[in-house]
């Protein structure tokens, strides 16, 4: 049930990110990325993470489990920052943040 809680996630943020990689043409993507900014995803940062959810999650790469720090989890190996959204962790490479992007951004 959890597992395949957590495989929906992932193709759900992969869909979401092919969608977002296809909506943007080589010559006219610009003008579409006007009214989808690839960089601005709807669902806010943070929110509740199931706990149980929490202690089997994994991190794609490395398989390390991660812990939550502020709106992200973090990866004890590699140190990625994964985002959650709106209660709804993001555990795609693609979209993590690198050790380095995670000092630069926000909390
Ligand atoms: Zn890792």
């Amino acid at each position: 049930m959890k597992r395949l809680l957590v495989v929906l996630v992932a193709l759900g943020g992969a869909a979401f990110w092919w969608r977002r990689r296809s909506s943007g043409g080589a010559a006219d993507g610009w003008s579409a990325a006007a009214t989808t900014p690839p960089e601005s995803p709807s669902e806010p940062l943070g929110g509740e993470v199931d706990p149980e959810l929490l202690a089997i999650l994994a991190c794609p790469l490395d398989k390390q489990p991660v812990t939550r720090q502020g709106n992200y989890l973090v990866c004890q190996e590699c140190q990625r920052h994964y985002p959650i959204r709106d209660g709804i962790p993001v555990m795609l490479i693609d979209e993590a943040l690198t050790p380095e992007q995670a000092a630069a951004a926000p909390a």
